[in-house]
């Protein structure tokens, strides 16, 4: 029978990078090499018009796709209405909306 100590041990949600197929990503990053240039600053996500109303957000989708969660960085920029006001606010000067269509364009065969 198992102790009860009044607390239990999370799962570890380390992510093993050596496990992590990253051929959608490297295509990613040949196609918009800028992308290597984000800071997670977390600009883009602070001023997202459609952040107000879903979960959304390039810096997370970045790291999504970094971390090879795919289906959850195309879910999340279905809200995007490509309005470029990450763009706008980018401290690296990534084109934002370039990307996205990029990543909507390799990602395409992703069920949403
Ligand atoms: S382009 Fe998309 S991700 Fe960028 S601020 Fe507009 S809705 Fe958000
Ligand atoms: S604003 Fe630019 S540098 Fe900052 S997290 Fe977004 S894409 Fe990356």
């Amino acid at each position: 029978m198992a102790t009860d100590f009044g607390f239990k041990l999370s799962p570890s949600s380390t992510i093993n990078m050596d496990r992590v197929d990253t051929t959608a990503f490297d295509t990613l990053v040949s196609m918009e090499p800028d992308v290597m240039k984000c800071i997670s600053c977390g600009s883009c996500t602070a001023t997202c018009t459609a952040g107000r109303f879903y979960d959304i957000g390039l810096r997370k989708v970045i790291l999504y796709l970094q971390r090879g969660m795919e289906k959850e960085a195309v879910g999340m920029l279905r809200h995007c209405m490509l309005c470029g006001k990450c763009t706008m606010v980018c401290p690296r000067g990534l084109n934002t909306r370039h990307i996205i269509l990029s990543i909507s364009k390799i990602y395409k065969d992703i069920e949403q």
